[in-house]
């Protein structure tokens, strides 16, 4: 099997996943973006995906997202939105603002205000590069929640309770659009208790759209868990594992 045909038939098996649990949910699959979180995959990957119809891809790592995002060619550039999923480090903003069109992991204020000021500085060369004369002032970011409440440290995340400063801090800055939240499930949890956690970040979810209407992404739901992501709502899942296999490094 070439390597297109394995991520075709791993892509449609991911659909297929999607579907049945949008029906189970009553929901239409249209509400559900699917974003291939293409992490340790080549640009060639990326390329396959385009090809099979995927708009949305994520990326985790500076260095390695800007490295392969430059090797697209414009046309499959122009066709897709790039979020970045990983933890970010300040002095990393203005390199992310360059090539991704939506920061999912925004969890702090100092990340705030470098996001801003990087967007400031300059403008998307890749939305030029897409044709249009339009250029981009404003980027989309979503607040990553610890739903964990501390007990996963180091995979970022604001504290529930802290959701609402920060969404007002980036509602106040001039290049950031607030485009909703995101979570990575707590680890170790069962069925039952992924689903808890998923409904605390629907109902933080509803808090934050009716200060900020223009949040309405709920990014939630990976290899593991989409099903469950679905049933709670979700409207961007990123499946990485499932779609393009395995990784060195589980993260
Ligand atoms: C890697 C990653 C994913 C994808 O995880 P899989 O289990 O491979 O589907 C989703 N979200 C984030 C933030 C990631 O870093």
């Amino acid at each position: 099997m070439t390597r297109r045909q394995q991520i075709e038939t791993n892509l449609t098996a991911v659909r297929e996943r999607i579907e049945t649990a949008c029906t189970a949910a009553g929901r239409s699959s249209d509400e559900v973006t699917l974003i291939v979180v293409t992490k340790f995959h080549p640009a060639s990957d990326i390329a396959h995906l385009v090809d099979l119809g995927v708009t949305d891809i994520g990326e985790n790592r500076d260095q390695e997202a800007g490295v392969k995002i430059a090797e697209l060619d414009p046309a499959t550039r122009a066709a897709l939105t790039v979020h970045f999923v990983g933890q970010l480090q300040t002095n990393k903003a203005k390199n992310v603002v360059a090539y991704a069109d939506c920061v999912q992991s925004v969890d702090r204020p100092k990340l705030v205000g470098a996001l801003d000021r990087a967007m400031a500085d300059r403008q998307n060369p890749y939305q030029k590069a897409g044709g249009t004369s339009e250029t981009r002032t404003k980027i989309g970011v979503l607040l990553q929640v610890d739903l964990g409440e501390g007990e996963d440290a180091g995979r970022g995340g604001i504290l529930p309770d802290q959701v609402p400063d920060l969404a007002d801090a980036v509602g106040e800055r001039e290049h950031l659009t607030l485009r909703g939240v995101m979570a990575v499930a707590p680890f170790g949890l069962d069925e039952a208790g992924t689903a808890a956690a998923f409904g605390r970040l629907a109902d933080l979810a509803e808090a934050v759209r009716e200060r900020h209407p223009e949040a309405t992404i709920r990014s939630a739901g990976m290899s593991g868990d989409l099903e469950i992501a679905i049933a709670s709502g979700a409207t961007h899942l990123r499946v990485g594992t499932a779609i393009l296999g395995s990784r060195p490094d589980p993260r």
